[in-house]
């Protein structure tokens, strides 16, 4: 067969659908992803979070989905679907996929949503790819440095006020308060994003030390040790409600206190692996010399973010340069598919701030955070004993009360070390 004979022709989005077509992005990160529609809407185009959820999601995915692949994949390319069934706007639409360039299977998401979109009908809707790798050269979806420079902002804001949220929720006096106050916050830099501000360095420092003292000011009843749970595992599955189960709520409502590592890790993580390939192998040197700067560009305000819980009464999460020496000795920094090293240096991290008990969520079809997570933690065990981590399963015959029991008893677990701990102080 010639291949080049049969290679499909797939719909382009082109620059003249900017300004007429919605573009649909899956919710992977609630808090982050209002703030980049705001950018993105600010940018001229027209986007559209999708929130819908439900069993229609996953059967749509298990229909139009190979069985083999990784589960994410099956969940957002099932939500892709299950939300074009829904609309009237069909000629109008456009979806945008995550790629990360990488080795792993998420550099195929693009052509496994566009299988299935022919499949199920929707073959003349176009896909965007959003990466890092420019996988796609003549897209109509332009990274320009204005825009990657407000997307950079909301990055710092939407991993800050998740941080925060997450630090505060399980001990508010004020049932809700919270999430009013994530809320506002979401809606303020939204109101500076449509007005141009809120984005240069001297405005991020600015909000974020505004963004800590207020949440530091919040009520909170600290008088009774909860459980600390660090959640870890593939980048979808460990922050997307929808890949989860609502992890997060649902630690909350077991009175825990849950913290999920910010998005910058994994960006940085990226970085760092492209400079890293280059020191190895001495190929690309020009595009390592674009991502030193990317690097330089986002530690800067990471350290604000940082910097800017100071003085507060939470403890900060680590810098990317201290989370990553953390993993020296446990794994290699060659193991970078997926999620790769950084999976290991977050759950070392979290055994240094003070989050013993981890949650690791593991997709289906997942093999690099099979290595990376559960390959590694008798050592971690080794190297902090109280460490108490659980792998949990996601994928479609998996049920909500399975992973549910399975997370009560690593909670019955740290109950039981706080009661000791009590005592002892006693
Ligand atoms: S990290 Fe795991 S789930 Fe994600 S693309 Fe790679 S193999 Fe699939």
């Amino acid at each position: 067969m010639d291949m080049e004979e049969k290679e499909i022709e797939y719909p382009k989005f082109k620059e003249s659908m900017v300004k007429t077509h919605t573009i649909l992005i899956p919710n992977m990160l609630p808090i982050h992803m209002s703030l980049f529609e705001q950018v993105l809407l600010q940018s001229g185009y027209k986007v559209e979070i999708m929130r819908n959820e439900g069993p229609d999601v996953v059967s749509e995915g298990l229909k139009y989905v190979h069985n083999d692949t990784c589960y994410p994949a099956l969940l957002v390319i099932g939500q892709f679907i299950d939300n074009l069934n829904h609309r009237d706007d069909l000629d109008k639409v456009v979806c945008l996929i995550t790629q990360t360039g990488g080795g792993c299977r998420a550099s195929n998401y693009l052509h496994l949503l566009r299988k299935a979109l022919i499949k199920a009908g929707y073959g003349y809707i176009p896909v965007v790819s959003l990466n890092m790798s420019n996988l796609e050269k003549d897209s109509g979806f332009k990274y320009t440095p204005k825009l990657i420079f407000k997307l950079a902002a909301a990055l710092t804001y939407g991993d800050l006020i998740m941080y925060l949220n997450n630090k505060c929720r399980t001990y508010e006096k004020e049932k809700g308060a919270t999430m009013a106050l994530t809320e506002k916050w979401v809606k303020e830099l939204s109101n500076q994003f449509a007005n141009g501000k809120g984005t240069s360095y001297k405005a991020q420092k600015k909000n974020c030390y505004a963004i800590s003292k207020s949440y530091d000011n919040l009520d909170l009843d600290l008088s009774h040790k909860k459980p600390k749970v660090g959640i870890v595992g593939e980048i979808y599955i460990k922050y997307a409600a929808l890949g989860n189960n609502h992890l997060e709520d649902f630690l909350v409502s077991q009175d825990a206190e849950a913290m999920v590592p910010g998005l910058y890790g994994f960006m940085l993580y990226c970085f760092w692996n492209n400079i890293y390939d280059t020191e190895i192998y001495g190929r690309w040197k020009k595009k390592a010399l674009i991502t030193k700067f990317l690097l330089w560009f986002m530690q800067r305000r990471e350290k604000i973010m940082i910097a800017s819980m100071e003085g507060t009464k939470f403890t900060p999460m680590k810098l990317f340069k201290e989370t990553k020496e953390m993993s020296e000795g446990v794994i290699s920094h060659g193991t970078k598919m997926g999620e790769g090293w950084l999976l290991t240096a977050e759950m070392m991290e979290l055994q240094e701030i003070g989050y013993e008990n981890i949650i690791c969520a593991q997709p289906f079809g997942c093999l690099p955070n099979h290595i990376c997570g559960k390959g590694v933690m008798k050592k971690i065990k080794s190297l902090h004993p109280d460490a108490n981590i659980v792998a949990i399963d996601y994928d479609p015959s998996a049920t909500k009360v399975n992973q549910e029991n399975r997370i009560k008893l690593m909670l019955a677990i740290a109950k039981e070390r706080i009661k000791e701990d009590d005592k002892a102080e006693l």
